[in-house]
């Protein structure tokens, strides 16, 4: 039996019987508006011969929804309460697989060898619980695992945060990590209302493509993403007291690198492009 799980009496039924009630703590809020799954989907680049890694199914809408345009759906929901529902919902697609865990604490690697045929391209999609979008685009992007594609939906401001162009006032340290490694771009906007319960704050939904090369040349990767983070540390302080306290070096040290990667003393950090991070690490680590 295929459930229509954006109809609010179905999900009503179906959680009730399972005296399921809603955590904020782990950010539950479910697509109810039927077209936002079947958009996020068709907007993925999933094609029919691909595997995906959702991260929290809830009920199952956005899965089901994987599941009629991929050839298999891996997802991962750290609910044990949703379970039985998952059972149910998902019964009809032979081609997903619920794991009770947590996104945080599993090894995404063996996940990918053990679930998916060799070389097939994986794609990750899901509606994060927004508590953890930072930590797990994080970890996705610096696992160095081959994910194809990631679609992602996420609090509007993170939206705007991630996709933002360096050297511009939205963008922070995320910023430069998901711009070395893909071409970010917003989808759409998801309202609220699209929600049950519905959450405090606007959606969207992003595409992360994987580049083939990062936009900058960057010998050593840690330690230029290690100026990113002390350039952005302190956000209301310029670039150079920001990396002199968070690097422990004189502010000297931090003006005459800054200055050799062509900055003012009075810089800040949202007003560097990626090249003139690459230029502000090479001269403060020498590489
Ligand atoms: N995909 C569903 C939808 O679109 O309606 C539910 C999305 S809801 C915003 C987030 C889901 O992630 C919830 O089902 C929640 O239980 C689950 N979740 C929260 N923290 C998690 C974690 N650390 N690992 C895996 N799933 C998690």
């Amino acid at each position: 039996m295929q459930y229509d799980l954006t109809d609010m009496e179905v999900l009503r039924r179906l959680l009730a019987r399972q005296g399921f009630t809603f955590s904020k703590a782990l950010g539950q809020n479910f697509i109810t508006d039927p077209t936002v799954c079947p958009r996020m989907v068709s907007e993925s680049g999933i094609g029919d011969t691909d595997g995906v890694l959702e991260i929290g199914p809830g009920v199952g809408v956005l899965t089901t929804e994987l599941a009629k345009r991929a050839n298999k759906v891996v997802s991962l929901e750290v609910d044990a309460r949703l379970l039985p529902v998952l059972a149910k919902t998902l019964d009809e697609f032979r081609n997903t697989e619920v794991l009770n865990a947590d996104v945080m604490k599993t090894d995404l690697g063996a996940l990918l060898r053990t679930h998916f045929a060799p070389g097939q391209r994986v794609f990750v999609c899901a509606n994060l619980p927004y508590y953890i979008t930072s930590p797990v685009i994080t970890g996705l992007l610096e696992s160095g695992l081959p994910f194809a594609g990631y679609t992602l939906m996420v609090q509007k401001e993170a939206a705007e945060r991630l996709c933002a162009k360096m050297g511009t006032r939205q963008c922070g340290a995320v910023t430069a990590l998901v711009d070395y490694y893909t071409e970010a771009e917003i989808l759409f906007d998801v309202k609220k209302e699209s929600f049950t319960p519905p959450p405090k704050v606007e959606s969207a939904v992003i595409r992360l493509t994987p580049r083939p090369a990062p936009p900058v040349e960057v010998s050593a990767p840690q330690q230029f993403f290690k100026t990113v983070r002390a350039a952005f540390g302190h956000r209301r302080k310029t670039a150079a007291n920001a990396l002199s306290q968070s690097l422990g070096i004189s502010r000297e040290k931090a003006i005459e690198a800054l200055r050799q990667a062509g900055l003012a003393e009075t810089a800040r950090a949202e007003e560097i492009t990626m090249k003139q991070f690459a230029a502000l690490s090479a001269a403060l680590f020498g590489n």
